[in-house]
C-alpha cells in the first residue's frame, strides 16, 4: 500500500520570535507501508491525535537552549507526543488496529517508527483518546511531578501557578487544591480567570494582561506571603514572586514560556535573587524525563481523580494536520484554553 502523507518540516531556523510558514512548512510525500517496507522492530502508524507543546519552540532556534532539548535538523519532520492506530508491524507486540502512544510521534499523516517508545492504549479503559495528552499524558504529569514530588504540597500553603489556564497550569492548581491549599492562578484573559475559579476550583485568580504590576497583585493576592510558585512562565513574573515568597518556599520550576521566543541575552533577568538567600528558598528546575519510574503512581493517582470526577480537563482541539502552525502560534498568545491537540484524523 502506497499512501500519500502530509508532514510538517522545519524548513529554517527561527531564533526569535514565533515561528511562521517561513520556519515550519507542510509537504507532500509518498510513502509505501507494504511489508517490505517496514524494517524489523518497526511500525506503521496512521496519526490520529497529537499534541501542541511548548518545549518544541527550544527545538528550532539552531542553538542548543535553555531546555537542553537536541535541535532538529532542516528539513527534518518534526515529532511531537502523540497517538496513532498501528496499520502494519514488524513487532510481534503491536498488530493492525492497535492504539498506539508515541512521545516522539512524526508530525505526518502516516510514518514508519521505531517500536522503542511505544505504548499501547488499553483498549478497556475507556478514557476518551485526548485525554492521553492531557490529564494522562505530559501536562497532568508535569504537574503531579511538580505539585508532588517537587513542590510537596501540604495543607494550608499558599500556592501560586502561572499560566493557569494552560495544559500543565490547570492540573497544577488543582492537584493542589485536593492537598488542601490555598491555589492563587495567573493567567490571560478575563475568560480563563472566570474558568479558573468557577469550573476548576481555584481560590481565585488574575489577569496579568490586567494587573500589570505582577509586585502589587500578588502582595494583594497573597496576603500571607507565598508558599509554594509552581513556575510556568519565569520572567518578570519570577521576580516578582521572589518579592512575595515566605522563608522556606518551594519554586518549582516547570518552564519559561514568557522567555521562549527571546534570544537569551534579550531575555529578562531576575535581580532579586538574593531574596533566594534571605528567605532560604528551595529553587529546583525538573524535566520530566528524569521522574518516569514514577509514572504508575501517576497512572493509578490520575485515573482515580478523574473517575471521581476530581480532577477537570479543558481541551481546545484543532482539526487537521495542516493546523500545526496556527496552534503553535495559539500557545504563545493568550488565545488557547487548555491544552492545545489536533485531531487529524478518526
Ligand atoms: P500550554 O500551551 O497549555 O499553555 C501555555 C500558556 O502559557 C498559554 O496558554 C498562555 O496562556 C501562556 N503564555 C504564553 N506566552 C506567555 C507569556 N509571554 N507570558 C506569560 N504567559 C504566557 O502549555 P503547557 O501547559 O503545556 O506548558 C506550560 C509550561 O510548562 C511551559 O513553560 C512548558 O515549557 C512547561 N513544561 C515543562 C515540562 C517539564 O518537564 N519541565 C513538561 C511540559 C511542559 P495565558 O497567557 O493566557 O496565561
Amino acid at each position: 500500500m502506497v499512501v500519500e502523507s502530509r508532514e510538517w518540516f522545519l524548513s529554517s531556523y527561527a531564533a526569535d520570535g514565533v515561528p511562521t510558514s517561513e520556519h515550519l512548512k507542510l509537504r507532500s510525500v509518498k510513502l509505501s507501508l507494504d511489508e517490505t517496507s517496514i524494517p524489523e522492530n518497526f511500525v506503521g502508524i496512521q496519526l490520529l491525535w497529537i499534541s501542541v507543546d511548548p518545549y518544541l519552540r527550544s527545538r528550532m532556534t539552531g542553538h542548543m537552549d535553555g531546555l537542553h532539548f537536541p535541535q532538529f535538523s532542516l528539513g527534518q519532520v518534526i515529532s511531537e507526543y502523540g497517538i496513532g492506530r498501528v496499520i502494519g508491524s514488524k513487532d510481534s507486540k503491536f498488530t493492525e488496529g492497535d492504539i498506539v502512544i508515541n512521545p516522539f510521534m512524526p508530525l505526518s499523516e502516516y510514518s514508519i517508527v521505531p517500536n522503542t517508545f511505544l505504548r499501547k492504549v488499553d483498549p478497556d479503559n475507556d478514557m476518551p483518546l485526548p485525554e492521553y495528552l492531557n490529564a494522562l499524558g505530559i501536562p497532568g504529569l508535569t504537574a503531579w511531578v511538580g505539585i508532588e514530588l517537587v513542590g510537596e504540597a501540604k495543607q494550608g500553603l499558599n500556592v501560586f501557578v502561572s499560566a493557569a489556564a494552560g495544559g500543565v497550569g490547570m492540573f497544577a492548581g488543582q492537584l493542589a487544591k485536593l492537598k488542601g491549599c490555598r491555589v492563587i492562578g495567573s493567567t490571560g484573559s478575563n475568560e480563563k480567570v472566570k474558568m479558573l475559579k468557577e469550573e476548576l476550583g481555584f481560590d481565585d485568580a488574575f489577569n496579568y494582561h490586567e494587573e500589570t504590576d505582577f509586585d502589587a497583585a500578588l502582595n494583594k493576592y497573597f496576603p500571607n506571603g507565598i508558599d509554594i510558585y509552581f513556575d510556568n512562565v519565569g520572567g518578570k513574573m519570577l521576580e516578582a514572586v521572589l518579592n512575595n515568597v515566605n522563608k522556606g518556599a518551594k519554586i518549582p520550576l516547570c518552564g519559561m514560556i514568557s522567555e521562549y521566543n527571546k534570544a537569551w541575552t534579550d531575555r529578562d533577568g531576575v535581580r532579586n535573587l538574593l531574596n533566594l538567600v534571605g528567605k532560604e528558598v528551595k529553587m529546583q528546575g525538573f524535566i520530566i524525563g528524569s521522574y518516569l519510574n514514577h509514572l504508575g503512581q501517576f497512572e493509578m493517582d490520575m485515573q482515580e481523580y478523574i473517575k471521581a470526577g476530581k480532577i477537570k480537563s479543558k481541551t481546545m482541539i484543532n482539526i487537521g494536520i495542516e493546523s500545526f502552525l496556527e496552534s503553535f502560534a495559539s500557545i504563545f498568545s493568550s488565545s488557547n484554553v487548555g491544552k492545545v491537540v489536533i485531531h487529524v484524523a478518526e
